[in-house]
């Protein structure tokens, strides 16, 4: 997605351990504009799945899953990452964050996740892929169906995408930065 690519050239900035900061645009401060873009590309990319509900994970998947999901018309779940007190019927599962080195909790109601539903998962970054299994995890608890993964920002030098795609899972990334060495972006 040329927009996106060369926002990210633009406003991008590295740091160490591979970390890809998007801070004026995404992470941050938010560009509607471009991220109602973004939400269009993934609503053609995905076009030919059957799709009732998108899902995604607090705090920056937000944004361009509520783009998804109102081009498409359908819901938009978010999991939580602080299981709150007064939700019962929970579905969790633990998730290894690479940014701040540390699992946590991720956690979705049965009532929003459900049997039967046919969910696309739609996130910011997708790095080794641990944000994903989890929740491909939740997904598979609920008796739900996932028709596909969609990444604003894929960073293929950390091979989270190369195992889902080997699942067979479709996996959809706007911009795929092939590496950040010497904290120059490169972007395929
Ligand atoms: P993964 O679980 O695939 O290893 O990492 C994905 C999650 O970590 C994303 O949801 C995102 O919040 C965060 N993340 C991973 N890499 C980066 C990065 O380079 N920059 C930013 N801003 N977030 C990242």
């Amino acid at each position: 997605m040329k927009i996106l690519k060369d926002r990210i050239l633009k406003d991008g900035k590295c740091f160490p351990g591979g970390i890809l900061k998007v801070d004026n645009f995404i992470n941050h401060q938010m560009d509607p504009i471009l991220m109602k873009s973004i939400g269009v590309e993934f609503v053609r990319r995905f076009a030919s799945n059957p799709i009732n509900k998108i899902i995604t994970v607090e705090a920056s998947g937000i944004a361009p899953a509520i783009m998804v999901g109102y081009l498409l018309e359908l819901p938009v779940v978010f999991a939580k990452k602080k299981k709150p007190s007064t939700m019962e019927n929970m579905l969790t599962t633990t998730v290894f964050s690479f940014t701040k080195n540390r699992s946590y909790e991720v956690c979705v109601s049965k009532d929003f996740l459900c049997p039967g539903d046919k969910v696309l998962f739609i996130d910011d970054f997708l790095a080794n892929g641990n944000a994903a299994k989890g929740m491909i995890d939740l997904v598979k608890q609920a008796g739900a169906e996932l028709v596909g993964m969609g990444f604003i920002i894929e960073k293929a030098f950390q091979h989270g995408g190369e195992e889902l795609r080997e699942q067979g899972i479709h996996v959809e990334s706007l911009a795929i930065i092939e590496s950040l060495d010497h904290c120059e972006i490169k972007i395929r």
